[in-house]
């Protein structure tokens, strides 16, 4: 039995192909490469020792995803594939509602017609808005104040939909806080195009020298600081949180989960910058600027459920993620290019 990722070549998806075949488990991964570069692959390889399958085609193509079911033997589906950037989201609505939401309604369609009921779905913290309260449980208001968080809300509201009609379905909704960082061999890790919207990968940016420096997003918030707060979790934490997610379905619950994957912690941007200072020895040039439009002040995660429910808890600390992130981009200035 075979594990499909969706999405499987971007960030989160090398990551979690890595960590679920060193724990055992076959995978294939399907990718239409519109965020994502082959030589992310090839990393991949180096690092478990192996070719890993990968099929080029779009998760919006009922053809492409039936021709997937029909040549592996797949047993359930860790769904990545999406657009992710806020801003774009917000200037081009049809394409994010119709990649992030119709590619889901395809897959899911398609997944129905070869009888595969399981599915891990990459949901984010972003569906909470401005919260009322830190740190935030799975039972907070959802109310997401941008397209992308929309349409992630939109694709939960029918997976819930669609285990109350077929319960025989086990879904796990997984509700990421902030990725950063990279596998610790420095041969994959966050490569965005362009200018990242991102902070971590902008401070990366800014230590090898592709940026002069890092502009901080208001320095008035309602925090110790006065600069966001956010709650980082290690990209490979977030990778042992989907093998957790992927063994509670594979034992068939029949249930529908929602669980945060985050550490429970607040870190503010400053504190994210000294400790990168502090762990990579490179001075971050900075300045304070105006607020980005949309942004909260506060947002960090109450993540007890997947400890109770997955067994799941992230372990690595604010260096650990500062160290492998300056790691990978130390090893890889301009990315997999
Ligand atoms: P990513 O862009 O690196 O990876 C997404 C992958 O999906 C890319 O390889 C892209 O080429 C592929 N893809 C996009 N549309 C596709 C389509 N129609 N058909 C086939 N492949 C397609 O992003 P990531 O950071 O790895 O995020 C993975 C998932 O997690 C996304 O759904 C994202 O919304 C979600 N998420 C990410 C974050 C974050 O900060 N990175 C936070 C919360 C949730
Ligand atoms: N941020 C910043 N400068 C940047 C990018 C981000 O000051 O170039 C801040 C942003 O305002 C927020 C935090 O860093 O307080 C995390 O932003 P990111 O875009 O990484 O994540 P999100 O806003 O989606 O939580």
């Amino acid at each position: 039995m075979m594990i499909l990722l969706t999405g499987g070549a971007g960030y989160i998806g090398l990551h979690t192909a890595a960590v679920l075949v060193e724990a055992g488990h076959e995978v294939v991964l399907f990718d239409n490469f519109s965020n994502s570069k082959p030589a992310g692959l090839k990393r991949l390889e180096a690092i478990i020792g192996r070719a890993v399958p990968c099929v080029e085609g779009d998760v919006r193509s009922r053809q492409d995803l039936d021709g997937l079911f029909d040549q592996y033997p797949i047993g359930a589906v860790v769904h990545f594939a999406g657009l992710k950037a806020v801003g774009e989201s917000q200037a081009q609505p049809l394409r994010y509602y119709d990649n992030n939401v119709g590619g889901s309604l395809a897959l899911l369609a398609a997944m129905q017609r070869a009888e595969v009921r399981r599915i891990v779905f990459s949901s984010s913290a972003t569906i909470y808005g401005n919260a009322d309260s830190n740190p935030i449980p799975e039972t907070a208001a959802l109310r997401p104040a941008n397209v992308y968080g929309r349409s992630k809300l939109m694709v939960e509201e029918i997976l819930r939909d669609l285990h109350a009609a077929a319960p025989g379905w086990s879904i796990a909704l997984l509700r990421y806080f902030n990725p950063v960082g990279a596998h610790p061999g420095g041969l994959i890790g966050e490569d965005p195009n362009d200018i990242p919207n991102n902070l971590m990968p902008f401070v990366t940016q800014v230590a090898v020298g592709r940026r002069p420096e890092l502009q901080v997003f208001g320095g008035d918030y309602p925090t110790p600081d006065g600069t966001g707060v956010r709650d980082y979790i290690h990209v490979m934490d977030l990778a042992e949180g989907h093998r957790a997610a992927l063994d509670w379905a594979l034992r068939d619950p029949r249930e529908l989960l929602t669980a945060n994957l985050g550490t429970g912690r607040g870190c503010s941007v400053l504190e994210l910058v000294r400790a990168f200072e502090q762990v990579s020895g490179k001075a971050i040039p900075h300045r304070i600027v105006a607020r980005r439009a949309g942004d909260v002040a506060a947002c960090w995660s109450d993540p007890s459920l997947a400890r109770e429910r997955l067994g799941w808890t992230a372990t690595r600390s604010l260096d650990d993620m500062c160290r492998d992130a300056w790691n990978w981009q130390r090893n890889n200035p301009q990315g997999f290019a």
